[in-house]
């Protein structure tokens, strides 16, 4: 077997590969001797430098595994390699440590005025009244996302006497017992956090997590940190807060723009800026080169790696039966995440009809997790990881079939049990994937789009004050649908919009009479 190592890595790493393997080391090689020079070889290992691009996959007729000594794999065609055949794998835990510790090192460099001190000692100051600081001991850090690096925070704050409380709604109550910490709404984490820090990775939820309205509820001497994402965090608003002393000062690893040139932050000297850094210690290179090292020599031994990012082919027949039923599976997914209230705890999944009769299942399901799971990890989570993520996550699954499925040709039907509520939905494809059940109540919904789910007491005039609320957000109802089970009832409401629906119009349709619950689904 033959091994090139296209970018620098550590020699640990190296050493490992030389038990099992030649390796090439070509540290310079450009894209075009990289073309030419791929079909020699059964792996690869890049970390940013080198692009692992389609020509260069199509150009390796040997190859079994292209390794990212790192996290993010956007220097790879992951799609083209699937394709393929090839597996990707990543380091995601090498950097957890790492980027835990800059995180305390920030929080310190605040909590003490470290890095303004240093700067005023330097320019031939001794200004000690000015620099008073805040002990860390009993004081309260907020987390907010406790993953991989979140939990490793929680260790080395535990360390410093620290309280913790953390937001996460996704994390089991095992981890969050594991751990000894307190989880709380993200209300409670700001208004009594002395010290926040941000670890959740940056999606549609998490983008501007923390603007005006969050500053405004956290105590006036509170540091916020963000070591995860740009945009997490609105820096207008940030700078605002600063300004305006309703916080006591931020610490950022990371920005909206990169390098943040223009930002009013760096005025400020009630900020600690570091170029994202968080993650970049000799000791995580060292993890992660050692950490696909062992991941090729599985794959050479014949085993499975763990950090499979995708999913090698099927074989083509397979695949085609399955094929119709992916668009589907996403999208049930999809709508399945949106509406769950907390962690998920329980997806029971019967696939019905013709798909009864479909021996593989498990990658249906396996679609269903991608989705359900995707939108709150950082790491991707794909067809070839999403049991094992779910299983980590403590997310029970059971797939079952049935011959009936409800006149329709094919009909998968899914119960998902979330930490506060339960939603039943259950979908089909023809020529296009269609929800025809929501919590019990027929429907017959496009899956395109955003829609708004209400359920309210069956009595006159709530669909009229429903439509009205919309109105007045200027949200224009395309389409409507009304499910009941008798009248005077529970019922559901599916309406189609135009417009994108935010959370405080959701809150709104809640505030009026006879309502239960509302929520918008974009799919
Ligand atoms: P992870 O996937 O292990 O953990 C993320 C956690 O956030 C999960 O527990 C998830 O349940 C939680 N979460 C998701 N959506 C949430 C929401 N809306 N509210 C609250 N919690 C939510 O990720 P990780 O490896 O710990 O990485 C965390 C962050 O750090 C990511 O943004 C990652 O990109 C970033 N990171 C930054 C650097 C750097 O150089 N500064 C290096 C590595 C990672």
């Amino acid at each position: 077997m033959k091994v090139l190592i296209a970018d620098q890595i550590n020699q640990k790493g190296i050493e490992e590969l030389e038990e099992v393997a030649e390796v090439v080391a070509r540290t310079d090689i450009t894209p075009e001797e990289l073309v030419d020079d791929i079909k020699d070889f059964d792996a690869i290992v890049v970390r940013s430098r080198t692009k692992v691009t389609r020509e260069v996959i199509e150009a390796a007729p040997s190859l079994k595994i292209i390794a990212r000594a790192g996290v993010g794999v956007d220097n790879v065609d992951v799609e083209a390699a699937t394709e393929r055949g090839i597996m990707v794998v990543n380091a995601p835990e090498s950097t957890s440590i790492t980027v835990a510790e800059h995180t305390m090192g920030l929080v310190l460099s605040m909590s003490r005025k470290i890095a303004i001190a240093d700067n005023s000692v330097k320019e031939g100051k001794w200004e000690k009244s000015r620099f008073m600081g805040m002990e860390l001991n009993s004081k309260t850090l907020g987390i907010v996302g406790m993953g991989r690096i979140g939990s490793q925070v929680v260790i080395r704050a535990k360390a410093f006497g620290m309280d913790i409380m953390v937001y996460d709604p996704y994390i089991t109550p095992e981890a969050a017992a594991e751990l000894g910490v307190e989880v709380v709404d993200l209300e409670t984490l700001l208004v009594n956090a002395d010290v926040i820090t941000i670890h959740v990775p940056l999606t549609p939820e998490t983008k501007y997590l923390i603007s005006k309205p969050q500053f405004k509820i956290m105590k006036e001497n509170a540091i916020i940190v963000n070591c995860a994402r740009g945009g997490i965090i609105k820096e207008d608003d940030l700078y605002d807060a600063l300004t305006q002393n309703e916080i006591g000062g931020a610490a950022l690893d990371v920005f909206e723009t990169e390098p943040p040139k223009e930002s009013l932050l760096l005025q400020l000297d009630n900020v600690v800026l570091t170029p994202h850094i968080a993650a970049s210690t000799s000791e995580a290179q060292r993890d992660a080169a050692i950490i696909v090292a062992k991941e090729i020599k599985k794959v050479f031994q014949g085993e499975s790696p763990k950090n499979v990012i995708n999913m090698p082919v099927m074989d083509p027949e397979t695949f085609q039966l399955i094929k119709p039923f992916f668009g589907l599976a996403e999208k049930l997914g999809k709508f399945l995440i949106q509406t769950a209230q907390g962690n998920i705890n329980e997806l029971d999944i019967t696939y019905c009809g013709e798909l009864a009769e479909i021996q593989k299942h498990d990658i249906i399901t396996r679609m269903i997790l991608q989705e359900v799971l995707n939108p709150i990890l950082t790491e991707p989570v794909n067809l070839v990881n999403a049991p094992g993520v779910a299983k980590n996550r403590g997310i029970i699954i059971t797939e079952g079939k049935r011959s009936d499925s409800k006149g329709f040709k094919n009909l998968i039907s899914i119960k998902m049990k979330a930490d506060n509520n339960e939603v039943s939905v259950e979908g089909v494809f023809d020529k296009e994937p269609k929800i025809v059940m929501i919590n019990n109540y027929q429907v017959d919904v496009e899956t395109k789009g955003t829609m708004v789910i209400v359920c309210y007491k069956d009595i006159p005039g709530i669909i009229g004050s429903i439509g009205t609320k919309l109105g007045e957000h200027d949200i224009n109802i395309a389409k409507m649908q009304v499910g009941r089970q008798q009248p005077g009832g529970e019922a559901v409401m599916v309406l189609k919009v135009d417009q994108n629906v935010s959370r405080d119009v959701e809150d709104d349709i809640k505030a009026l009479a006879h309502v239960y619950d509302a929520v918008s689904v974009n799919l």
